[in-house]
């Protein structure tokens, strides 16, 4: 934090200042102020070139250089990675370490560069598309992974042909703020929020994966700024203010002065929320609602306790298949999710089986190829047809049952065929761990996630299926309002309160009742005050978010009564349009906490 400080001192005293303004989509609430690390993440352009045959010893030695360069800049990033940290990201360190020195890459391309008196750029580029096409007609998980390696070697040593530098977030070992055109899960899974003290995207939306990582990392965060990335430059000061979207490049002395005050006043509001941890998550009439946390990573379990949650209503595994060379083994994921419910234990762990495919796709498995990936084969669609790779999952949730409370819930199930055929493999895997005699809790719960409109249509034949329901509004918005969730262009779209998206949530809590099931809420919006009367008036039994939103919520929670939050609802649900309800909730929010609602519903 010292160094942080000392370098925006250092910044504020820079001649170059040119406060460039810049609104995105606010993210992840809290104010950095810092130096950039702009992340070049685009590819690299290069024009296929004959060259003379007096030019090919040339072109050979430019060839060596580049993998010269390419060897000493992995060596360095290798020898940064804290051991502890990035075990895994070690690992792929030294393959790529491994392809760039070996001797079939560098043969091939200098015999190319000699034979067909092309530049070393081209002769690269047929190396690559000659082994991705012998790759293609190999049908083994494990090498087809190899391409996305081979491919992102050939794209370092295409950098450094082009002269251009190259990144990688864990060799960044001084407080910066991260400027990129997109992130990828592996490299948000690299960010260490000690280092990175925020960041900013030209794309994505506010449930796209870097959106979601930003909160579990609780740094600010402000993506959809569309051209962010070619304003700015490593080394320049930016400001961002993650509440409201607002980014400024090379701000002022006075900018900073007053970005500077706004951070300490929302440190002093953060510090003020947490007498409230203690106090129980009921509206003033007793009502009670379970406030849950969302993690991503085991890492996010410290932030749990200090906001109180109760228990874990959305584990996302996804994340354990990410920056690693193999799949995990059951013994991997076991010990994970075992560390996971011990520390939170007696509370309830929820975890959900891995959701890769649409914007989380991952290295070893290298998903499909697909035009809609949203749509495709991702979640439980891609498990059904993967099922050895499931059952290592199921078999260790089953296993860390036997540690601590356990739910297990399934994600995009769209019918009953689905839920069924899910529950056949689920039966399967406790089969296999009897047979082992291996312990697991017999009573576990399943239930599913409500995320796909053809679901809550039948929600009241999927009640009878499971034991709970957790509504996930991030998707369940996408594939009704048909928006895209990571393209910024039409994020204006993106509406929770659409009376459609209300009307669907109403729907479904009332199915879920009949049969008695619990439901609850773990999309993003189950974390937005705003929101909150609405969902209670709902009759939502739990909702589930990031840890740093609970006490936000559990403040609003303890002001109204049930009774208030239900005529809200009723209210609500009579307008036409997502602006007038917005307006109307604003309005009710704004009479009881003129401090936090004073800028209008749409900023
Ligand atoms: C959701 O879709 O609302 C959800 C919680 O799941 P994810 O964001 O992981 O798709
Ligand atoms: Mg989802």
């Amino acid at each position: 934090m010292a160094k942080f400080k000392k370098n925006v001192e250092e910044l504020k005293n820079r001649e170059k200042l040119k406060d460039v303004r810049i609104t995105g989509i606010g993210v992840s609430s809290g104010i950095a102020i810092g130096k950039i690390y702009y992340l070049d993440r685009t590819k690299v352009k290069y024009t296929p070139r004959f060259i003379r045959s007096e030019t090919v010893e040339n072109e050979i030695r430019r060839f060596k250089e580049a993998v010269k360069k390419s060897i000493n800049q992995l060596s360095e990033v290798k020898v940064k990675i804290p051991p502890e940290k990035y075990n895994e990201f070690k690992h792929i360190i030294e393959a790529h370490l491994l392809i760039t020195k070996g001797r079939m890459l560098n043969d091939d391309t200098i015999k190319t560069i000699k034979d067909e008196h092309i530049n070393a750029e081209w002769a690269l580029k047929m190396f690559q598309d000659k082994l991705n096409k012998s790759f293609d007609a190999i049908e083994d998980e494990y090498l087809s992974g190899r391409v996305s390696d081979i491919d992102y070697v050939v794209e370092r040593i295409m950098r450094n042909l082009a002269g251009k530098d190259q990144e990688s977030l864990a060799g960044i070992d001084e407080d910066v703020i991260i400027v990129a055109h997109d992130l990828s899960p592996a490299d948000t899974a690299q960010i260490d929020r000690n280092i990175i003290k925020g960041f900013v995207t030209d794309v994505g939306g506010k449930t796209s994966h870097t959106a979601i990582m930003a909160r579990s990392l609780e740094i600010p965060a402000v993506v959809g700024l569309e051209n962010v990335s070619q304003n700015a430059k490593s080394g320049d000061c930016i400001i961002v203010s993650g509440s409201d979207g607002k980014v400024i490049i090379n701000p002022t002395r006075e900018v900073i002065k007053f970005y500077e005050e706004k951070l300490q006043q929302y440190l002093d509001k953060e510090r003020n929320l947490l007498f409230l941890k203690e106090l129980s998550p009921m509206t003033t009439d007793g009502h009670e609602i379970r406030l849950m946390a969302n993690i991503e990573m085991p890492q996010e379990l410290e932030s749990i306790e200090e906001h109180g949650a109760q228990g874990i209503g959305l584990y996302r595994t996804e994340f354990l298949y990410l920056n690693r060379r193999k799949l995990p083994t059951e013994d991997e994921h076991f010990e994970v999710y075992k560390n996971v419910v011990e520390h939170i234990k007696p509370e309830i762990t929820t975890i959900r089986t891995f959701d890769l495919g649409g914007d989380r796709f991952l290295s070893p498995m290298e998903l499909a190829n697909e035009l809609n990936p949203a749509m495709g084969l991702r979640a439980i669609r891609f498990c059904l047809k993967e099922v050895g790779i499931f059952k290592d999952q199921l078999r260790a949730i089953l296993r860390a049952s036997n540690f601590g409370p356990v739910r297990v819930m399934f994600p995009m199930i769209s019918g009953i065929e689905e839920i069924r055929q899910t529950k056949e493999i689920f039966e399967d895997a406790k089969v296999e761990l009897r047979s082992r005699g291996v312990a697991f809790d017999e009573g576990i719960k399943i239930g599913m996630m409500m995320e796909v409109p053809s679901a809550m249509a039948i929600a009241d034949f999927l009640a009878k299926e499971v034991d709970f329901f957790s509504i996930g509004t991030n998707d369940l918005i996408q594939y009704s309002l048909a928006i895209d969730r990571v393209n910024e262009h039409v994020n204006y779209l993106y509406e929770p309160l659409h009376p459609a998206v209300l009307r669907m949530i109403k729907g479904v809590v009332t199915s879920a009742h009949m049969e008695g099931l619990t439901i609850g809420m773990c999309g993003e919006m189950a974390g937005e005050p705003l929101y909150l009367p609405i969902l209670v008036g709902m009759g939502l039994d739990e909702l589930s978010m990031n840890a740093l939103s609970i006490l936000r919520v559990k403040k609003i929670l303890r002001s109204f009564s049930y009774e208030e939050c239900r005529e809200i609802t009723k209210q609500a649900l009579l307008f036409p349009t997502a602006k007038e309800i917005s307006q109307y909730v604003f309005e009710e929010m704004a009479k009881r906490f003129p401090e936090d609602f004073n800028d209008g519903p749409y900023q």
